[in-house]
C-alpha cells in the first residue's frame, strides 16, 4: 500500500461508521448497484477527462468498455470541456451516440454518416462572445503569472480555456479560483476541471444539454434522464451528480470529496479509465 491508498482505506472506515451525515453524504462502492438499476439503465453519459483518460491517456480497457456498453444495447454519451475540433472526431470515430463538447455549448452526432452539430447559440452569438473572451484572455494572462491558454483553444467554438495543470503545473491551489473571478467580473461564466478554468458567455452547461439530447433529440419523456447514469470525477461534474438520479465516480474523486455537496451515489475502486472499465463491468454483469 502507498500512503495514498492507506488515507483512501481510512477514509473508507470512517465513512463506513453509518450515521445520519454518512447516509447523506456516503459513495456506496459500485458494486452495490442494485441489479434492477442496472436493467432499467437506457445509457450512460460519462466525463472523458480523468474518467475514462488515465494521466492523459484513453486507456485499452475503456475504450473497451464504451464498445461493450453499447454492445449491450446502453447509449454511450461523453460530456466534455473539451473542443469542437475534438468532438467532431470523438463523435464520427468512437463507439458513442452523441458527444456534449465545450461544457454543453453544443451536441454532436453521426446520423447516416453526416455529423450533425447543434449549438445552443446562434452563429452571430458565437462570435460576438468570442470577441468578448479576447479581453478575458488577455487580463488572465496579464493577471496571474504562468497560466497558459489551452493549446486546444484553436478548435473552440464557444468557451475560453486556460491550462493551469495540463501542460503547465501550478502548485498554488488559489489559481483557478483567480481565474473564475476575472471571467466573473466580466459576466462570464467559468468552471474548474481537473487542468483547465474553461469560461463562457450564455447559459448552457452540461446537464441542459444532456437533457436537450434526451428531450427533444432523442424525443424521449421528460423523467428520462432518470434512466441514465452519469460517471465522472471532478467538482465540474457536481451539476450532473446531482441532475442524474443515477451516477458514479471513479476513485480520483475521493480527492474532491470535501468540495463536494453532491456525491455521486456509486463509487469506482480504481481510478480513471480503469475505475470507468470496473463501473462498466459491474454494471453489465448485473444486466445480465
Ligand atoms: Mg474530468
Amino acid at each position: 500500500l502507498n500512503p495514498c491508498d492507506i488515507l483512501l482505506t481510512i477514509t473508507a472506515r470512517f465513512d463506513a461508521k453509518g450515521s445520519d451525515h454518512a447516509m447523506t453524504t456516503r459513495m456506496r462502492p459500485i458494486a452495490e448497484i442494485p441489479a434492477e438499476t442496472c436493467r432499467q439503465l437506457r445509457g450512460v453519459f460519462c466525463d472523458i477527462d480523468d474518467t475514462l483518460t488515465t494521466d492523459g491517456k484513453l486507456l485499452a480497457c475503456s475504450y473497451s468498455a464504451l464498445w461493450k456498453a453499447r454492445a449491450a444495447g446502453l447509449a454511450v454519451v461523453p460530456v466534455t470541456g473539451r473542443p469542437a475540433g475534438w468532438v467532431d472526431h470523438f463523435a464520427r470515430m468512437w463507439p458513442v451516440d452523441a458527444v456534449i463538447g465545450e461544457n454543453g455549448a453544443f451536441i454532436f452526432w453521426l446520423e447516416n454518416g453526416k455529423l450533425q452539430r447543434r449549438f445552443v447559440q446562434s452563429a452571430a452569438e458565437r462570435a460576438s462572445h468570442r470577441r468578448e473572451l479576447e479581453t478575458i484572455r488577455e487580463q488572465v494572462l496579464r493577471e496571474i503569472p504562468r497560466v497558459k491558454v489551452a493549446t486546444d483553444q484553436a478548435y473552440r467554438e464557444s468557451d475560453l480555456a486556460i491550462d493551469f495543470a495540463e501542460e503547465v503545473q501550478i502548485d498554488d491551489a488559489s489559481v483557478p479560483e483567480r481565474i473564475v473571478a476575472i471571467f466573473e467580473r466580466h459576466g462570464a461564466r467559468a468552471k474548474i476541471s481537473s487542468i483547465h478554468v474553461n469560461g463562457w458567455f450564455g447559459d448552457f452547461d452540461k446537464l441542459t444539454a444532456a437533457k436537450t439530447l434526451i428531450d427533444e433529440i432523442w424525443r424521449e419523456q421528460a423523467a428520462s434522464i432518470d434512466r441514465y447514469l452519469y460517471v465522472g470525477d471532478s467538482p465540474n461534474d457536481e451539476p450532473l451528480f446531482a441532475g442524474f438520479f443515477q451516477s458514479a465516480g471513479v476513485a480520483n474523486i475521493r480527492r474532491f470529496q470535501k468540495r463536494l455537496t453532491h456525491l455521486p451515489r456509486y463509487v469506482a475502486e480504481r481510478d480513471g479509465g480503469e475505475g470507468f472499465a470496473e463501473i462498466i463491468d459491474t454494471i453489465l454483469a448485473r444486466r445480465a
